[in-house]
């Protein structure tokens, strides 16, 4: 493309067929081949592209990994896709302030390595750390396990800059630990799904390391009383880092594609870890392990970090076990108060039974939300006709219990017909009103988060 090599360097952009494939899918399966790719190199790249995009009659799709789950970052066939990729230097850590500032393309994992070395977390941890950039992350205000203990991404996003699709930079937040003037745009800029502006640098706030870690493994012959654990400890005041939980299905995935010798004659497992001052951990793991035993479980204790880190592997491995086992799944991030998730549980685990479809769920029950994973054949017709009505009851239960229909995955493409089942009509409309000021030509991701 010969206007576009005149504003961007070689090697910055293509529209080479076999690059533009690699550029057209992401996590939820969906996929589609956008006209060019653009790896912008700093904002000025960014802005000139925008510029190119607007004189051309083109879309913009800004990406990081492509390891969302809802078609966030799906381009569409007149789109240049914005890979922030390159944009990936850490650019500050600031001990003295408990900040850092990174550029969009950093993946999460290496946040969190560099800080480790220095005795300083980021505390936002998507199961996905090892590939996921810290730009999708703020655009889908990802969370992790830790989630329970420390929020998710927007707890930590204290500035951002990005570029308008009219071509203007900004600056949303402030640099201080407090601060009030005007409407909180750095919010609002936060779990926009790449829908209102280009984010090109953020300021994030760091914590210092915690003493200790303890890491405890519980198996349930029910996946009830697994939930009722789960809302037990939280109601005993006791609060770990996590409470991830895994389902029969699950388990037996995750073994099938890492051998790591879950036991599998269980019904649910829970990966309960807590962090903090070394005496006081040990004391609240004692009735964290006698809480799990009044609720018949099991309980073994990971004795040293190279055991941790196995069990957290084999965690982070549940998405794409249960991809090797049904690569169709539909995967929906549901969460309900915490003192609902065993009515959830058993409320999906009957959904499955009446439509004789399988259902795995796993995910981070500490906080309600869990991963329920409809592992729909799509070569199956009646199997995947099935599929929407089983979302459809599935949200329902969720929404009837207090829940939301997504915890951290957004909505992006494939949860927009649902939108209207939590939102109503007031809401979606100042929501529209919100997209129409950010970007009235609907040149940014158009099509992700509404219907029309
Ligand atoms: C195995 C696996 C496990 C996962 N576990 C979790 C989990 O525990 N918690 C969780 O929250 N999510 C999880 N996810 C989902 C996913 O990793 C997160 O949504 C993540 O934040 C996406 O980051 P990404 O860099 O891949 O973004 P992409 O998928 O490339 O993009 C996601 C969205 O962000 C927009 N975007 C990306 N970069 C920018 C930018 N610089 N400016 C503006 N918009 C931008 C895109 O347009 C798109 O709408 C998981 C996914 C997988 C595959």
């Amino acid at each position: 493309m010969r206007s576009l090599g005149k504003l961007l360097l070689e090697g910055t952009y293509t529209t080479d067929k076999e690059d533009l494939i690699c550029y057209g899918y992401d996590a939820s399966g969906l996929d589609n081949c956008p006209a060019t790719v653009v790896w912008p190199i700093n904002t000025l790249d960014v802005i000139k592209t925008v510029k190119f995009a607007r004189e051309n009659g083109l879309k913009i799709i800004p990406r990081g990994a492509g390891s969302g789950m809802t078609g966030g970052s799906v381009p569409g066939e007149d789109s240049i896709v914005l890979s922030f990729e390159k944009m990936n230097r850490i650019l500050e850590i600031d001990a003295g302030n408990l900040t850092a500032i990174v550029e969009p393309g950093v993946i999460n994992g290496h946040l969190q390595s560099e800080l480790e070395d220095s005795g300083f977390f980021y505390p936002p941890d998507p199961a996905s750390l090892n590939i996921c950039t810290i730009g999708g992350n703020v655009a889908e205000n990802a969370g992790g396990p830790r989630a329970l203990k420390y929020g998710v991404t927007r707890d930590y996003v204290m500035q951002i800059e990005a570029v308008l699709p009219d071509g203007r930079l900004i600056s949303t937040g402030v640099e201080t630990s407090k601060g009030v003037v005007g409407y909180d745009l750095t919010r609002l800029l936060v779990g926009s799904e790449g829908t209102l502006a280009m984010i090109t640098k953020i300021r994030l706030k760091i914590l210092p390391a915690p003493e200790a870690i303890v890491t405890i493994l519980c198996a349930f012959n029910s996946i009830e009383l697994a939930g009722k654990t789960v809302s037990k400890i939280i109601a005993s005041a006791l609060l770990p880092r996590t409470m991830e939980i895994m389902d029969r299905m699950t388990l037996m995935a995750v073994n099938k594609y890492k051998n790591v010798g879950f036991p599998e004659n269980v019904e649910a497992m829970l990966l309960v870890e807590l962090d903090g001052n070394r005496r006081a951990i040990v004391q609240d793991a004692e009735k964290v392990s006698n809480i799990c035993n009044s609720f018949e479980g099991k309980i073994k204790i990971a004795e040293d970090v190279a055991s941790r880190d196995m069990l957290w592997e084999a965690r982070r491995a549940v998405s794409p076990a249960l991809y090797k086992i049904s690569p169709t799944k539909i995967n929906e991030d549901i969460v309900v108060p915490i003192t609902r998730v065993a009515d959830i549980l058993v409320a999906v685990q009957r959904i499955s039974e009446k439509f004789g479809i399988p259902i795995a769920c796993f995910g981070h029950a500490g906080d309600g939300n869990i991963h329920v994973n409809v592992m729909v054949d799509k070569n199956n017709k009646e199997s995947v006709a099935k599929s929407e009505k089983i979302v459809r009851e599935i949200f329902k239960a969720t929404l009837d219990m207090g829940g939301t229909i997504s915890g951290e995955h957004g909505i992006g493409l494939t949860k927009a017909k649902y939108l209207d089942m939590e939102l109503d009509a007031v809401n979606i409309e100042l929501m529209k009103g919100v997209k129409k000021l950010f970007d009235p030509e609907n040149i940014l991701n158009p099509g992700k988060v509404f219907l029309s």
